[in-house]
């Protein structure tokens, strides 16, 4: 077992059992407070270790950082020192919360100056997102999808099973939970004429998505292998890949999706390392037919992590209208990286690569309103009476994720953005 990932492990920092971020977590994330610039924090608890005053007090004299791969807008640079360093800093983190080890816990002066509560600090982007992937991978999404608009008993095409599809995104207009963003404008065609018009999305909805950031680059022409993927994947987040499913229907033949996509995506802030979640490594879909070789993977490749979805009016109650699970997946992350690479398309750190929707086999476990409403046809109702078979302005959506196994919790944090009337 992986040290760090130990259960029994306990911090001398308070964390609540519900909480997301014990010591078994230690995600990465990007802050800043009122007086201080952008730099890498880790998450514990409530609060935020700063990496960058714990390491100019010397706690990490040991791997000799310069404060430039701390004291940063992006974790791009402390992600190129490798997994193998980043997890012996993660150790090392592990080793001073550690409610056994007195060396910062009884150093007070110190304590005041690398630690910060969560509500006092800004979460930033975690990572420069260089190339934004999008897949299609989970089989309740796209038979769903299919059935509604194509032919329920051919839901899937032809090469589903075969390969992961997905597309190129726009890394651009990928924001950090928190960001509001106005409906986005475009051109549709209503059913009931013979020519678009342009306005604001009618049928604005969101993804719940799982992303992964690369953590290793490769050269142009090299294909990764999916035993060897994950060595090039840092670690995950919350993403909600919003969507405007009126401007896609009429712009997305024949080349895909376009600008029904590339408005706003929500990253969650902390990047859980993959290090950490390999306790809740899980069996995965059984694929039939058998893929090719190239695809071919063994061992327990999915995770099981648990995902909710809420839809928050303005001033309003929660509402979670979503329960679904990463275990859902038909695709790894790892098929996913080797057929990405298999016809020597090179990736960088910090390539983000999103799941697609993923839904699960029950109908409050659809990860997207075109779903849980059934293209509008089955509104969801709020708990104050409202009903939405889309995203209605003011509304915030909030996405969140956790893994639990032997009474160990480890989670996400957020994904929350709000939808502002178009501008
Ligand atoms: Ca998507």
């Amino acid at each position: 077992m992986i040290k760090a990932n130990d259960p029994s492990l306990k911090s001398w920092i308070e964390v609540p059992s519900n909480n997301d971020f014990p010591i078994q977590n230690l995600p990465f994330g990007i802050f800043k407070t009122q007086s201080s610039n952008s730099r890498v924090g880790v998450a514990i608890g409530d609060q935020v270790l700063d990496l960058s005053m714990l390491n100019k007090l010397g706690f990490l004299e040991d791997f000799k950082i310069d404060d430039s791969v701390f004291s940063t807008n992006y974790l791009n640079d402390l992600i190129a020192l490798g997994k193998p360093f980043c997890s012996a800093l993660r150790h090392r983190i592990s080793n001073l919360l550690n409610s056994n080890n007195p060396e910062l816990r009884d150093n007070k002066n110190a304590c005041y100056k690398v630690l910060h509560f969560m509500s006092n600090v800004q979460m930033q982007m975690p990572v420069k997102v260089g190339d934004y992937t999008d897949f299609y991978s989970s089989i309740y999404h796209a038979t769903n999808v299919g059935t509604m608009f194509r032919d329920p008993a051919n839901a899937l095409l032809p090469n589903w099973k075969h390969l992961p599809v997905g597309y190129h995104g726009r890394s651009s207009s990928i924001v950090v939970s928190g960001t509001s963003f106005h409906r986005p404008k475009g051109q549709t065609k209503p059913a009931d004429s013979d020519l678009p018009i342009f306005g604001p999305c009618k049928l604005l909805d969101f993804e719940l998505e799982m992303a992964f950031i690369i953590g290793k680059s490769t050269e142009l022409g090299t294909a990764v292998s999916t035993t060897d993927a994950d060595d090039y994947i840092f670690g995950l987040a919350l993403f909600n890949d919003w969507s405007a499913r009126d401007i896609q229907t009429w712009e997305y033949v024949p080349l895909g999706p376009f600008l029904a996509k590339n408005f706003a995506s929500t990253i969650s802030p902390w990047i859980v390392t993959l290090e950490a979640l390999e306790p809740f490594r899980t069996e995965g879909y059984k694929q039939e037919p058998k893929v090719l070789p190239y695809l071919e993977y063994s061992g327990e490749k999915n995770i099981d992590i648990q995902l909710e979805v809420s839809i928050q009016p303005e001033k309003g109650e929660e509402n979670t209208v979503c329960r679904s699970n990463f275990k859902f997946m038909y695709w790894t992350m790892e098929q996913q990286l080797a057929h990405h690479t298999s016809n020597g398309c090179n990736i960088n750190i910090g390539d983000l690569m999103a799941s697609g929707t993923i839904s699960g086999p029950a109908a409050n476990s659809f990860g997207s309103m075109l779903e849980l409403s059934w293209k509008g046809t089955k509104p969801v109702k709020l708990k104050d009476g409202t009903e939405r078979k889309f995203i209605n302005d003011n509304d915030t959506v909030i996405m969140r994720g956790y893994c639990e196994k032997n009474g160990l919790r480890i989670g996400f944090g957020e994904a929350a953005g709000k939808v502002l009337p178009t501008l």
